[in-house]
């Protein structure tokens, strides 16, 4: 007998987005966390472009502007000279926004779909855990704020608690990689004496290491540098650095967070342990640099728990799980590989490295290098899950065309192809496949059909695009394809309608 579903352990931004998945899916959660109190500090204050449309498909995307601001371009100095500007393409702005009000914003939403974090709730252990996941369910011991430790039986657990996760040591996972030398510094304040802009982030970058200045919302602006072997961390010791290597002029006053902290470059090796999983900080931890931890995060709870409400409701068989592993440990690897690319570009202290640092710097700011490769990665508009079997890619070479199996079709985009969000969807832009497309899906209940208009982001062959319920494109073919087509129908898509609505935009 289950007591639920689903335990989610860890209320952060990586819990509470499973928790919304899952409970807008029809799933029933239940979401604990150890702290008594959401954390009020900022943190994380980047939201890229994949992330946003994973909260517009919650229905939680305008909640979050009101909170935040846009940023516009990435500014690099190099001993206090201009050497590059990064202006964002219009498609790949961030928006700035304190974690804080990130998780304030997903529990409002959590609530409005009926759930709830029980707080001051601990995982303590499993008791007796099946390794192999052959067994019904896990038990998770709970110890409650007055002290009562309370045994519960759910289907699956979810860990989303953070970087020292009790969940990863439990099912025996490690976390290997390293911990970088340096100490990080970090002042949230609202300064004063001059005039910062508050649509770009200003890297100053000197022999001292980087020292970083981007607005938060509220006239507060965050400082963030490296902090030298021996330094305790001060308000002086900042203002210091910004005097020497920072904007001219400005007053760090009336600070709200002050924090020294080490950052460390770390993966799990496992992201699951029979029917036990692990998400976010959980399974990977890594640099600041870019931006990416909240949103590797909130995409690992993203594509783990429309599989997870799938296998559930009996729609998706077991073996849709392994591939929750499969996508989102290479995703985490790569992004552990770029952001210490980008770290180790900030550290670089010594000539000749800095000038030649300095100089490709420059050489992308004047080719565009950095707004067509770089920032794409960085907004997850290159996230791509490889096809791993043959009926996934056409028969035939594509034409021209940006779409490719795997990718994730931006929300509007999706939008425009007529993918029904949240459900399986096969679109075409050729009218005269559309017949046999909706013959398909008479067959298959769980299969909505969009007719799409052309556009430059699909292939130029007729054809057509099966969406999976998160977006991703699970397979694309031409019109000759249409047995490929069937086969992966048959492997992934649901023969009955699907049990729930899925509740979003609402
Ligand atoms: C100082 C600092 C600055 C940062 N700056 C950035 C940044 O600029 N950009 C960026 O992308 N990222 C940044 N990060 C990282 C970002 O905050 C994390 O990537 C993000 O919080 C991960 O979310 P999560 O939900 O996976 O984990 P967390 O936010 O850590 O949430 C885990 C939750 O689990 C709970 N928990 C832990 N153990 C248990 C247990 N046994 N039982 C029940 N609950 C438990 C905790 O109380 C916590 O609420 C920063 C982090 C720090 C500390």
């Amino acid at each position: 007998m289950l007591d639920a579903q689903v335990l989610i352990v860890g209320a952060g931004p990586t819990g509470l987005v499973a928790a919304c998945e899952l409970i807008r899916r029809g799933v029933g959660v239940r979401l604990v966390d150890r702290a008594p109190a959401a954390s009020p500090y900022a943190r994380a204050q980047l939201l890229w472009p994949r992330t946003l449309d994973l909260l517009e498909d919650l229905g939680a995307l305008d909640a979050a502007r009101s909170a935040g601001h846009t940023l516009n371009a990435f500014s690099y100095f190099s001993d206090r000279a201009h050497v590059a500007t990064f202006t964002m393409p219009e498609e790949l702005v961030p928006l700035c926004i304190p974690q804080n009000d990130t998780e304030r914003v997903l529990t409002d939403r959590l609530h409005a779909l009926g759930g709830r974090i029980e707080r001051g709730v601990r995982l303590l252990a499993f008791d007796d855990l099946d390794f192999s996941g052959s067994a019904d369910g896990v038990t998770s011991i709970l110890e409650h704020p007055d002290g009562r430790v309370e045994r519960i039986r759910t289907a699956f657990v979810v860990g989303a608690d953070g970087a020292s996760s009790a969940v990863r040591g439990q099912i025996g996972a490690s976390f290997t990689g390293a911990t970088y030398a340096s100490t990080f510094a970090l002042v949230d304040c609202r300064p004063t004496g001059a005039e910062l802009p508050t649509d770009r982030a200003h890297y100053y970058l000197s022999a001292q290491g980087v020292l970083a200045v981007v607005a938060l919302p509220g006239g507060v602006f965050r400082f963030f540098s490296v902090l030298p072997p021996g330094q305790e961390m001060s308000l002086p010791w900042m203002q210091k650095a910004v005097d020497e290597r920072g904007p001219a002029g400005v007053r760090l006053a009336d600070p709200v967070w002050q924090t020294a902290f080490r950052v460390h470059a770390r993966q799990a090796d496992i992201y699951r342990r029979g029917r036990v999983f692990l998400a976010g900080d959980a399974a990977h931890v890594h640099s600041p640099a870019g931006g990416q931890g909240l949103n590797t995060g909130v995409q690992d709870a993203h594509n783990l728990a429309w599989k997870l409400a799938a296998v559930l409701s009996g729609e998706a068989p077991d073996d849709l799980l392994a591939t929750y592993e499969q996508e989102r440990l290479a995703v985490a690897a790569r992004v552990v590989r770029e952001t210490d690319l980008q770290t180790r570009a900030w550290m670089v202290r010594r000539k000749p490295w800095t000038g030649l640092r300095d100089l490709a710097f420059r050489a992308a700011d004047r080719s565009g290098a950095i707004e067509r490769f770089y920032l794409p990665v960085m907004a997850g508009r290159r996230l791509r899950y490889p096809p791993t079997r043959a009926t996934q890619v056409p028969g035939r070479r594509c034409g021209r065309g940006g779409l490719r199996p795997g990718a994730a079709v931006p929300y509007r985009l999706a939008d425009a192809l007529g993918v029904v969000h949240g459900r399986w969807t096969v679109v075409t832009a050729s009218p005269g496949l559309l017949p046999a497309l909706r013959r398909l899906a008479e067959a298959t209940p769980g299969l909505n059909v969009g007719a799409a208009p052309e556009t430059p982001q699909l292939c130029e062959k007729p054809g057509y695009y099966l969406i999976r319920p998160d977006g991703h494109i699970a397979a694309h073919g031409h019109a000759d394809d249409l047995n490929r087509l069937r086969a992966e129908i048959e492997h992934g898509v649901p023969r009955r309608a699907p049990a729930e609505t899925v509740r979003g935009n609402a």
